[in-house]
């Protein structure tokens, strides 16, 4: 009988693992747009001057790291797409693409900068927004304006906006939205730019607050100016003032961040609110609507989920980072290359074995990754919106930041090492990079929650369930066995560990068999030696 089970399962294992290993796979070399001028023509003016003058020992071209000096290069290179007609549409595939570039030719603050006001504010405008925000988005999209993205809170971290405690509410004396921090958990933080003083606008988060109770088993009351409001399940976004010619306004009170390590130009901010009155053109009204003759919130029939519909900006933001870091790896692993097969290093097998794995763990995102976002190319004839892709590919894109960033990092920390003390050198960008590979895990969207989230689907979908990925399996038996429904979410977050290893196991599966290979070819960087 033993034997009647176990033999199918041996044969299984066998011939998988055959048809694996013998397993006819093309070569596959990473893409670069061409022409190479693309990526050229976005490196900062002094890039090949500045290291040949006189009395410059640095060996290469280092970046600038000061606020003035990043907004400068931001707006040369924002001026440049402009020139370039790339700024015309903001769809997610352009941003993506305009993401690699910048993350091959500009420092670290240019991409934070580019990814906050561009995708974050702009782009939170223009996709939440109505008529009566075309004006501030075109002035965005110059550079006229700049703005921030308020919605990490202090008590949340990683699951803000999930959690708000920021609250919302209207007065109807003053015929204005009042925008209100409660309490220290629910101070905005980590918010990119707020403290430069440059800085002049917020796409802020807050929970809505009315009179009128909404129908559900559990009413909860806040303290407000107004009295007692009922607290509603919706978050909503409202782009607010928070600075006229670099003072701040009043209501507003804004803490600078002075003492980082990384990410230099960024003076991040945390905002309070005390009772900030705004005007009710504030919000962000595409998908919902304000009642001003009682405060009511009216939230269109399709979206009971208000902040999921506000979240999308996440998730083309998740797309955009997973290109960044992808984009730094690539540099990085070029650099170890370049000194390793030039030196008499190649001789060694630790050495020349990483690089190998590296070169083929990069090679499977890369193809994965630009097989995928060809999906988010808009085109005329296209009858969903952009909304509609981001929905219908959630899974993709929470595969995608669970895994690519994670992983992405781990390879710029082995380059390092794999470099020497060379790596500290600034303008090899390993330390930088290693730090924007680390954020990429850490901002919109964390990629433990987003691999947990990712099982999640996996176990309410029922995809991906097969041998080769038994933890998956195991995992949902006994969930389904022995945990009560009420209490799988508990479950979920008590046993993380061994989600994110069920997560492994699926997303190992389907990066790794792709049918390619790669070779020491496979990753080319753009060559700027020869444009001046
Ligand atoms: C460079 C950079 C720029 C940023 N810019 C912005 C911005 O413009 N606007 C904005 O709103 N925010 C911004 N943030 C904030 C960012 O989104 C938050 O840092 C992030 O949401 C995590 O919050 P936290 O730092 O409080 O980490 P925490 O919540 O303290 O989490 C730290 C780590 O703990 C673990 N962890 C925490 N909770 C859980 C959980 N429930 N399950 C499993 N693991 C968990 C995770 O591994 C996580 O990485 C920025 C952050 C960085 C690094």
């Amino acid at each position: 009988m033993f034997l009647l089970i176990i033999s199918p399962l041996i044969l299984y294992f066998i011939i998988t693992y055959l048809l694996k290993r013998y397993q006819s796979k093309r070569l596959y070399t990473c893409s670069l747009e061409s022409p190479s001028n693309i990526y050229s023509s976005l490196l900062p003016v002094d890039f090949h001057s500045k290291p040949k003058q006189s009395g410059n020992n640095d060996g290469g071209y280092i970046y600038p790291s000061d606020p003035v000096s990043a907004l400068e290069q931001l707006r040369a290179v924002v001026a440049t797409l402009h020139s370039q007609g790339a700024l015309i549409s903001l769809d997610p595939y352009n941003l993506i693409i305009l993401h690699e570039r910048l993350a091959y030719t500009n420092s670290n603050d240019v991409v934070n900068w580019f990814t906050v006001q561009f995708n974050l504010f702009t782009g939170s405008l223009t996709a939440l927004g109505t008529h009566r925000h075309a004006a501030l988005i075109q002035d965005a999209c110059q550079l006229k304006k700049l703005g921030c993205f308020a919605l990490t809170e202090k008590g949340a971290g990683v699951l803000s906006g999930l959690l708000c405690d920021t609250i919302a509410y209207f007065n109807q004396t003053t015929a204005k939205i009042v925008i209100h921090t409660p309490n220290e958990n629910a101070k905005k933080c980590w918010i990119s730019y707020a403290g430069n003083n440059q800085v002049e606008y917020a796409v802020v988060f807050a929970k809505w607050a009315q009179k009128n109770p909404i129908q559900s088993k559990k009413q909860t009351i806040v303290k407000t100016s107004q009295g007692e409001l009922y607290l509603t399940p919706h978050v909503v976004a409202m782009v607010v003032q928070i600075r006229d010619k670099g003072m701040t306004l009043e209501g507003v009170s804004i803490e600078q961040c002075h003492t980082r390590s990384d990410f230099r130009s960024n003076c991040f901010g945390t905002l309070t609110f005390t009772e900030y009155n705004v005007e009710p053109e504030c919000l962000l009204d595409r998908y919902c609507s304000l009642d001003t003759t009682n405060g009511t919130l009216q939230v269109i029939d399709h979206c009971p989920k208000l902040f999921f519909k506000l979240a999308n900006r996440l998730l083309v933001g998740r797309l955009c980072l997973s290109a960044t870091a992808l984009a730094c790896a690539k540099v990085t692993l070029q650099l170890v290359m370049k000194k390793v097969y030039s030196s008499k290093r190649c001789q060694f097998s630790y050495i020349t074995d990483h690089i190998q794995t590296m070169t083929q763990q990069i090679c499977e995102m890369d193809y994965y990754f630009h097989r995928l976002i060809k999906r988010f190319q808009v085109t005329t004839s296209m009858t969903m919106t952009t909304d509609e892709l981001l929905e219908k590919n959630l899974d993709e894109i929470l595969l995608i930041k669970a895994y690519i960033p994670p992983l992405c990092r781990s390879i710029v920390g082995k380059c390092r090492e794999l470099f020497g003390a060379e790596s500290l050198l600034a303008h090899h960008r390993m330390a930088e990079i290693h730090a924007s590979c680390y954020a990429s895990c850490l901002a919109e969207g964390d990629s433990v929650i987003m691999a947990q989230a990712f099982v999640g689907q996996c176990m309410h979908k029922y995809k991906h369930l097969s041998f080769s990925n038994w933890r998956l399996i195991w995992l949902m038996m006994k969930i389904l066995v022995t945990v009560p429904t009420h209490k799988r979410i508990d479950y979920i977050n008590a046993h993380q560990t061994e989600v994110i290893a069920a997560f492994q196991q699926i997303a190992d599966g389907i990066f790794q068999n792709q049918g390619i290979r790669s070779n020491l070819q496979s990753i080319p960087t753009p060559d700027f030696t020869n444009t001046n």
